[in-house]
Parts: structure tokens; C-alpha cells; sequence
């Protein structure tokens, strides 16, 4: 009986392992496809500084299959990057992305900044940096608006090479943000070789924050280290009244969540930033004036 039993086991195994390669190859063509039909669309959502002006936004990918619906980039980016996929998206991202900041900073009378996720591979392509210098002469976006979200994986293989095409980066001038920090394995040490502008605290950190001393501290540390380096913070996935409250006694520049405002496409944005943001000092949520 007990043979029987491994034998089941064994045969559940494989099957599990085969549902899971026959998925991966689907969803590898469907994504074959979206990169041919540009089912792709991006979400934007506002970075606010504490002054309560949304000082930015950041690009996030959207994926709608024609049959299967929305797919998060949770599930296809890291498959993308597996099979170099990354490559055609990150390009269709940048140039689009860069694209709609113009838009953007042309009705807005404040400068927003063009938050853009970059991938390990895309980075480390050589041909990285004048993809960048490109996008920028053809879109014409001021190079001050355009900060790259890197993060720390990245960052880890801190090679020589990779200081360099950050300096290069900077030297044309745009901005680089350290993503999801804090979650990552990178070494403080890092911050003090590495030409980058800002932290983007993750969000792990804040959502007990008002009530876990632990992550309290963490988060405080992070801000007052930050501030004397020199580097900008932005708080993560903030998403109630309660965290906004506590993180604002921190003073640290941005934040970023669904408390003031979810990713959206660039039409409810445009609509979202002719009503100014009132941070306002109670347990409200924002409100418009
Ligand atoms: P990320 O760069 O850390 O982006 C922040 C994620 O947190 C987004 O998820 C956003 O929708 C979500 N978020 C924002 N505010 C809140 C909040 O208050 N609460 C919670 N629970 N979540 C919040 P999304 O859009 O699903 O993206 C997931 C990840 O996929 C991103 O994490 C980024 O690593 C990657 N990604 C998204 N778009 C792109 C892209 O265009 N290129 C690349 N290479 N990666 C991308
Ligand atoms: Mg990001
Ligand atoms: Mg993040
Ligand atoms: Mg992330």
C-alpha cells in the first residue's frame, strides 16, 4: 500500500511539474503575442511629496489577454526575463513612458517626474545606456524628469562596471531610485559607493509601521540615514490614514500608495492632477479642493 502510495505521489509530482512547464510555454507565446499586438498599457500612479504636490509617477505595465483577462506583472515579468522577452517590453515601456511624461509636463505647471521600473537584463545590456539617450532625444523629455527604479538585485553584482553606467547615467542627469529596499541582500556599503538620488522604502515596512515599533524604527533609521547622505526617500504602499499619519512625523519627502491614489491610465491622471491634493491633517482621506 505504501509503495502504492509513492507511486501516486510520483505521478501527482510529474503531472504538477508537467501542468507547470505546459503553463510556462503558454503563457510564453501569449506573451510572444502581446509584444507583437501591443496588448500592453500603462498604469501610472502618483508620487506625492509631503508638501502634498505629486511630484512624480510611477510607470507600471499592464497586461490584458483577449481571453484570459488581466495578468499581473508579477506573474510575466520575471518569465520575461527568463526568456529575454524583457527586452521588447522594456523598450515599448520606455518609449511610451517617456512619451506620456511629456504630455504630462506640458499641462502640468509643476515637474513630474517619469518613474520607470528597469529590469536586471535590460540594465545590464550594453547597449543599456544609449537606449536611454535615445528615448530621451526622440520623446524630448528633459532628462531630470526621467528617474530609473532599479533594485537591489541589481545592485548586488557591484562590479566596477556597474558604478560606471550609473555615473553615466547621472552624467546625463537622469535620477535613480533603489526599488523594494530593504528586502533585497545589498550591503550598506552600497549607498556609499553607488551614485543613486533616492530610496523607495518597501512597502513590507510600513504596513504594521504605525503599530510595530520594530518597523518603526526601521523605517525612521532608513529616513534619517538617508537625509544625511544626502539621498531622497520615498515611502512605499502606504494604504491607510493611520500609516500616513505616523510616516508624516518622520518628514520623509514622498510617499507612494493606495491611501492617495492607485496606478491609473494616463487619461484618469491627467484628470487626477487638475484636482490638487490636500494632505490634510486628520484622519480624513485626501481630499480634493
Ligand atoms: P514595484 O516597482 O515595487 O511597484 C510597486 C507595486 O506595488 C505595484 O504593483 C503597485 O501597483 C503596488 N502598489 C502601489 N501602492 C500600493 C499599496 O498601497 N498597497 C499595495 N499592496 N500595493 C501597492 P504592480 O503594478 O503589480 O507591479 C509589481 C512589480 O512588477 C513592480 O514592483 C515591478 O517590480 C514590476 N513591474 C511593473 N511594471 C514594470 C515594468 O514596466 N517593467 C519592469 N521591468 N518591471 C515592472
Ligand atoms: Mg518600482
Ligand atoms: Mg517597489
Ligand atoms: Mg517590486
Amino acid at each position: 500500500k505504501a509503495k502504492r502510495r509513492g507511486r501516486n505521489t510520483f505521478q501527482w509530482y510529474t503531472d504538477e511539474l508537467n501542468r507547470k512547464v505546459t503553463e510556462r510555454v503558454n503563457l510564453r507565446h501569449a506573451l510572444q503575442q502581446a509584444i507583437e499586438q501591443e496588448q500592453f498599457e500603462l498604469h501610472y500612479q502618483p508620487q506625492i511629496h509631503h508638501s502634498g504636490r505629486v511630484a512624480g509617477v510611477e510607470a507600471l505595465i499592464r497586461w490584458y489577454h483577449p481571453e484570459r483577462g488581466n495578468i499581473p506583472p508579477g506573474q510575466f515579468i520575471p518569465l520575461a526575463e527568463d526568456t529575454g522577452q524583457i527586452i521588447p517590453i522594456s523598450e515599448w515601456v520606455m518609449e511610451t513612458a517617456c512619451r506620456d511624461a511629456v504630455v504630462l509636463n506640458a499641462e502640468s505647471a509643476t515637474p513630474i517626474t517619469m518613474a520607470i521600473n528597469v529590469s536586471p537584463m535590460q540594465f545590464q545590456r550594453p547597449g543599456f545606456l544609449d537606449s536611454v539617450k535615445q528615448v530621451l532625444a526622440r520623446s524630448g523629455l528633459p532628462p531630470a524628469l526621467l528617474e530609473l527604479e532599479l533594485t537591489e538585485g541589481v545592485l548586488m553584482d557591484s562590479a566596477e562596471h556597474t558604478i560606471q553606467a550609473l555615473q553615466a547615467l547621472r552624467q546625463l542627469g537622469v535620477h535613480i531610485a533603489l526599488d523594494d529596499f530593504g528586502t533585497g541582500f545589498s550591503s550598506l556599503s552600497y549607498l556609499k559607493r553607488l551614485p543613486i538620488n533616492k530610496l523607495k522604502v518597501d512597502r513590507s515596512f510600513v504596513g504594521d509601521v504605525a503599530v510595530d515599533s520594530r518597523d518603526a524604527a526601521i523605517v525612521e533609521g532608513v529616513v534619517t540615514m538617508a537625509d544625511k547622505l544626502g539621498l531622497e526617500v520615498l515611502i512605499e504602499g502606504v494604504e491607510t490614514a493611520e500609516q500616513f499619519h505616523f510616516l508624516r512625523t518622520l518628514q520623509c519627502g514622498h510617499y507612494q500608495g493606495y491611501y492617495f491614489a492607485r496606478p491609473m491610465a494616463l487619461s484618469a491622471l491627467k484628470a487626477y492632477l487638475k484636482t490638487p491634493l490636500v494632505v490634510v491633517a486628520s484622519q480624513e482621506s485626501p481630499t480634493s479642493l
